[in-house]
């Protein structure tokens, strides 16, 4: 498959994957055993059975990733509102992405290896987590804090 954006173009001298033509880098040292190609075609080509988006037996499989369907999918036709009876799914939500959740006083925790989120509430708990992870680093610059207060009233 052509890379769609164009980034990362391999070197000229990266060998090509003889299944998709793209440079093979990650795993260039084992070009040979994976028969000329990248890991996941080799994968694809020679053990993979069935739905190429569905884990098989064969250890490694790179769908072994894929737990959610894209984000677009996953929230086609929602209309969610902040209220009380979010509070408990947004807990239940936490809990499943492997948080542990807990209330200090006031606050709502969550503790995930050297990782730490407190809010007053359950939702706004999770919106932190969801934070962190689309934004590294989270905090913005002044330049988008300026640009963002000219659109909002925060
Ligand atoms: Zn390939
Ligand atoms: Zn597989």
């Amino acid at each position: 498959m052509p890379q769609e954006d164009g980034s990362a173009r391999a070197a000229p001298t990266s060998p090509r994957c003889r299944r998709c033509g793209e440079a093979v880098e990650a795993n260039a040292a084992d070009y040979d055993v994976f028969e000329q190609m990248h890991y996941v075609c080799f994968h694809y080509e020679f053990e993979h059975q069935g739905d190429p988006d569905v884990e098989c037996d064969t250890g490694g499989c790179p769908a072994a990733g894929i737990h959610h369907a894209a984000r677009f999918v996953r929230t086609d036709g929602v209309n969610l509102t902040h209220a009380a009876n979010a509070l408990v799914p947004a807990i239940l939500a936490l809990e499943s992405s492997g948080y542990t959740v807990t209330q200090d006083g006031t606050l709502f925790v969550a503790t995930a290896g050297n990782a730490r989120f407190s809010a007053e509430d359950p939702v706004s708990l999770l919106g932190l987590v969801r934070l962190a992870e689309l934004r590294r680093p989270w905090r913005a610059t002044d330049a988008e804090i300026d640009a963002t207060l000219d659109r909002f009233d925060l």
